[in-house]
């Protein structure tokens, strides 16, 4: 149900070493997110709705400086402005992130 991952601590369904969970596996899934309502990290939306016991809130955009994206390749926490311009590539290591998160991003964050 959890894992230190870059020393941080993400909570999620069969989560691996690289962020990767039991709903989002593939290759470039690597990336965890930590949650506005309750400042955990979780992989995905659905280990957030499985495990946390509340509803997700999206970031405002007044906090799009906040680091609440781990690059579960090297550590690195993006903020969520840098994640939304990175074009899914993490800006320390290059890995590629999967861009289908696109298509989930008002789950996370105010658009
Ligand atoms: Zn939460
Ligand atoms: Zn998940
Ligand atoms: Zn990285």
């Amino acid at each position: 149900m959890e894992r230190i991952i870059h020393n941080i601590l993400v909570l999620g369904l069969n989560v691996d070493e690289q962020t990767r969970c039991a709903h989002y596996h593939g290759e470039d899934d690597v990336i965890a997110i930590k949650f506005r309502c309750c400042g955990d990290w979780f992989p995905c939306h659905e280990c957030h709705a499985e495990l946390a016991g509340h509803a997700a809130v999206p970031w405002p955009k007044e906090e799009f400086d906040a680091a609440a994206i781990l690059c579960g390749g090297c550590g690195h926490q993006l903020s969520i402005r840098e994640y939304l311009d990175c074009n899914s590539v993490c800006l320390h290591c290059r890995r590629r992130f999967n861009p289908g998160c696109a298509n989930h991003y008002p789950l996370y964050f105010d658009s």
